[in-house]
């Protein structure tokens, strides 16, 4: 396993709509593994590939911080079904380092992708699962939270200053 190089605000790839996986092979599960890893060592709660560079609709999600849960590796995922009671949450991401807006995403997200080994599975999240699975799907097709934030709610938090 390996930590990729992210990719930043500004930066084009972020704004472009990643292709579907047709084959779930080592190929593929060698880059989510580095996802995994990318995300852990960044503090994230969640990653697409496009963050580090590749155009496949991959994504990995770890809210749970605790022995008992494994990562999300996600292939080809897509929303099936979403509450219409939204909940406004504070967001952040990777690609925007210490930037943070208020963004509303469903309560409640149901999500068909396949996993790892190329099996369908159904995932169903809530609160700030799905809110992280909204955030990283929507990069997929190049949207980012600062798309989707509240005017006026955009802040930067200084990492140097307490
Ligand atoms: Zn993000």
């Amino acid at each position: 396993m390996a930590i990729r190089n992210l990719r930043f605000e500004g930066d084009e790839i972020l704004r472009k709509k990643s292709r579907e996986v047709e084959v779930v092979d080592d190929r593929v599960r060698e880059i989510l593994d580095d996802m995994v890893e990318t995300m852990h060592a960044n503090n994230g709660v969640g990653l697409s590939a496009v963050q580090v560079g590749i155009l496949k609709r991959l994504v990995t999600v770890d809210v749970w911080y605790d022995e008992e849960h494994t990562p999300l590796k996600l292939v080809n995922p897509v929303i099936v079904k979403e509450s219409k009671e939204t909940h406004e949450c504070q967001e952040g991401c990777l690609s925007f380092p210490n930037k943070f807006a208020m963004v509303n995403r469903p309560e409640k997200v149901t999500v068909k992708a396949l996993d790892e080994n190329g099996k369908e599975i159904t995932i169903k999240g809530e609160g700030l699962l799905a809110q992280c699975l909204c955030h990283e799907l929507n990069h997929l097709d190049g949207i980012l939270f600062v798309d989707l934030m509240e005017p006026g709610t955009l802040e930067y938090l200084d990492p140097n200053k307490e």
